[in-house]
């Protein structure tokens, strides 16, 4: 007689994560279909060439396309209940077309860490102490003459329900303590497993603000339309309220007993904001970002996925995360360009999230004071909701902005003189500057007096960047780093000189120049610790007077009550970039860095120091401001054929021989050109603006079309092809579907 099968299927269509675009079959060993009910998203362990890997079951089935003969059994079963859910396996199966991407890689990289090495969807359990009947009577004074056993037996009589290991940590109570009390059978231990459920942190200790007509106009829309899927806009100027709209939509949906996932920029996640969410949700909130080691993103992805979370506060890879309650997805900041991946699966977090949405029939929030061009003309053409708020909360007011031409004029430290003497009221006034230089280090270029030898980055086509500080040469473009020398390498001439200013060497000269003013500096280099950039903003708001230089990570989500001045050293930096992007990106980082002036109650100024004041992008940005420069720019991207009017793909190739990677798209171009539709437009192959990077040269192919479906079978074409020519040859290539960057 047979005993039922609990996986009926003989086989199993797996997915892997290698470079290749295809699905693994296996057969289903026929002791784990007596035991065990398999579902597409578990993951197994298979035998592959002479390892063994983990994948990912896609779907269970009758046959094999194989010999059946051929077909391996696979190892093992890893899960009970699949770590890929129903609904997140249709999003990457959607993925994987959509950017072209190996299926296997599309999954991993949806999945925590942890969990594509193996490790168990569980939480982790941890001791949790509690008295014993003996031990909730015992009197405290028959422990004076142990203060520690005294200490942990006091905690634990206040705490009825347990005392966590962790919280005991926090306390400070000594571990040796509790097992002495557990051998006098005062306490006992439990293991639980780690979920902070019914750890509620906040007591709504803030009060909301009374929204003013903008907002409430906002807050309304956003309601009337929360339990079905669009897309809304939210286009405010910085500090025009955003958040403040978006949170009470949130409490809403909470009430609702709705998970909401909040996605924000790669740096923007600043204590602040975690602390306004806080005290406004008494609900369980959990980050997810790339500060966190790998565990406490194991833990935040299992509170999301069993509906503990409530709230979900995330970069890029949440887009990913699971949880079976979602009723909201909000992007702070849509226009950022951490929401793109550039390597790898180039995937877009926001376009991910509203398929994501439109999926489960919910709503996506995009907000942002600059919206990306792709965004702003999806609200033009009314298939985004576009709510508008133009004034500033409370009684902030926007500041002005106005061109310093430096043509002709002496500077100082790079400051022309009018912006040297606003400084100086400023800080008279007890206010604090802000300047804004989008590069870091001492200085970009060394070079040498003598014979005009330059320190250039062995690997790449640029050249080191001086940090003096940490007495280093630095590539950014591969990380190499090197000592910093003194002697030419060429001629052993000692005149080395530094041409060019970073935000290092700017807070070094204001130092000497402002003796007594504290001087702040937030970049990558000054906030690589882990508390480093709470540190720094807890010393902005000590200040009164004070001057913060930064580079774009200033631009993001800050806010600093007491600044009233922005200095952008060099407004034309982006000008005449090769990337037709390249305008935009200036305009936003520009206009973010000016929203930091006068967010309280006290007026902003802005200065934008330029060679160019009569650019008409320039012009137009200060005197109309972005919505119209945008306008301005979309129409200018529409008579190119530029997207978002054409969609593009690009094929990227690279090799450390000099001609392969070029040669490799030329053929291909030369082979596949002919099959095309004619609405197939390409350019190429030519070669990126940093040809050598990381020792790899660099090249190029962009495809256009109006639609996308002969874009997508464009790039399918070439996809298949370039997976057999590159087969035998040591050439790597990439598939950049809606790319950001372009050269
Ligand atoms: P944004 O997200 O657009 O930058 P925020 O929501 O952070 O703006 O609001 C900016 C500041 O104004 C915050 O300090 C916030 O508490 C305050 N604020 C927001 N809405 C109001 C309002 N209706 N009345 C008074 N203050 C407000
Ligand atoms: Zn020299
Ligand atoms: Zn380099």
């Amino acid at each position: 007689m047979h005993e039922a099968l609990l996986t009926p299927y003989p086989f199993v269509k797996v997915a892997l994560p290698v470079p290749m675009r295809t699905l693994f079959d296996y057969k289903v060993p026929k002791a784990l279909a007596l035991r065990h009910e398999l579902k597409p998203g578990m993951r197994i362990k298979v035998p592959f060439g002479k390892s063994s890997r983990l994948g990912i079951i896609v779907a269970l089935s009758e046959t094999s396309d194989w010999d059946p003969e051929q077909v391996k059994p696979f190892t093992s079963l890893q899960d009970e209940a699949p770590v890929i859910t129903k609904e997140l396996m249709a999003l990457c199966t959607w993925a994987a077309r959509y950017y072209h991407h190996p299926i296997g890689d599309v999954f991993f990289h949806a999945l925590p860490v942890l969990l594509r090495k193996g490790e168990n969807a569980e939480f982790r359990t941890e001791n949790w102490w509690f008295t014993t009947q003996q031990g909730q009577t015992q009197p405290l004074e028959q422990l004076t003459r142990a203060p520690r056993q005294q200490d942990f037996l006091k905690a634990v009589q206040q705490h009825p329900n347990g005392l966590s290991q962790h919280a005991a940590s926090v306390l400070g109570l000594a571990p040796a303590a509790g097992k002495t009390l557990e051998e006098k059978g005062l306490l006992r231990r439990e293991q639980r497993s780690f979920n902070r459920g019914g750890e509620k942190h906040a007591h709504q200790t803030q009060v909301p603000p009374t929204l003013n007509p903008e907002q409430s106009i906002a807050t309304e829309e956003l309601l009337d339309r929360r339990h079905h899927f669009g897309v809304a806009l939210l286009d405010g100027v910085t500090g025009s309220g955003k958040t403040e709209v978006f949170l009470r939509v949130m409490e809403r949906l909470i009430e609702e007993d709705k998970q909401i996932l909040v996605m924000v920029p790669e740096i923007g996640l600043t204590p602040q904001t975690l602390k306004r969410f806080e005290s406004r949700f008494n609900t369980d909130i959990v980050l997810m970002h790339s500060n966190m080691n790998d565990r406490e993103r194991l833990d935040a992805w299992l509170l999301a996925a069993s509906g503990h979370a409530k709230v979900i506060i995330g970069t890029r890879s949440s887009a990913f995360i699971p949880a079976p309650n979602l009723g909201l997805i909000i992007i702070d900041e849509e226009h950022d360009n951490s929401y793109k991946q550039h390597e790898g699966f180039r995937y877009h977090a926001r376009d991910l999230a509203i398929k994501r949405a439109q999926n489960l029939n919910i709503p996506v929030l995009l907000a942002s004071a600059t919206p990306s061009f792709e965004s702003l003309s999806n609200a033009i053409q009314k298939r985004f909701v576009w709510l508008k708020l133009r004034q500033r909360a409370g009684n902030a007011h926007i500041p002005e902005m106005e061109r310093v031409d430096l043509r002709g004029q002496t500077l100082v430290n790079g400051f022309s003189e009018s912006a040297l003497a606003a400084m100086q009221l400023c800080l008279d006034r007890k206010e604090q500057v802000l300047i804004f230089l989008n590069r870091r280090g001492y200085a970009p270029t060394l070079m040498c007096h003598q014979c005009g030898w330059i320190a250039a980055c062995d690997h790449c086509d640029v050249n080191l960047t001086v940090h003096k500080r940490a007495n280093k040469l630095h590539c950014h473009h591969c990380d190499t780093q090197k000592a910093l020398i003194h002697t030419c390498p060429e001629c052993q001439s000692e005149e080395l000189f530094t041409v060019g200013e970073g935000t290092e060497q700017i807070e070094t000269q204001l130092h000497t120049l402002l003796k007594d003013t504290p001087i702040l500096r937030i970049d990558r280099d000054s906030t690589q610790r882990k508390s480093a950039m709470a540190q720094l903003t807890q010393k902005i708001h000590e200040h009164d007077q004070a001057i913060l230089i930064g580079t774009q990570m200033l631009a993001k989500g800050h806010h600093f009550p007491n600044v009233t001045l922005v200095i952008v050293m060099d407004a034309d930096a982006g000008l005449f970039s090769a990337d037709f992007r390249g305008m935009e990106r200036t305009a936003q980082l520009i206009t973010q860095v000016a929203g930091r002036a006068g967010r309280a109650k006290k007026p902003g100024h802005v200065l934008l120091q330029t060679y160019h004041p009569d650019h008409a992008a320039i012009e137009c940005l200060c005197n109309l401001g972005y919505e119209h420069f945008a306008i301005n720019g979309l129409s200018e991207r529409r008579a190119l054929a530029l997207p978002p009017f054409f969609h593009q793909v690009i094929v990227r190739a690279e090799s450390s021989n000099e001609q392969e990677a070029m040669q490799l798209l030329s053929a291909m171009r030369n082979d596949l050109e002919p099959l095309f539709s004619n609405e197939i437009f390409l350019v190429g192959p030519y070669a990126a603006i940093i040809v050598r990077k990381a020792g790899q040269h660099r090249a190029l192919l962009s495809i256009k079309s109006a639609h996308r479906a002969p874009l997508h079978q464009a790039t399918a074409m070439m996809t298949q092809w370039l997976e057999q020519s590159t087969r035998q040859h040591k050439i790597r290539f990439a598939i950049d579907v809606d790319p950001l960057e372009t050269y």
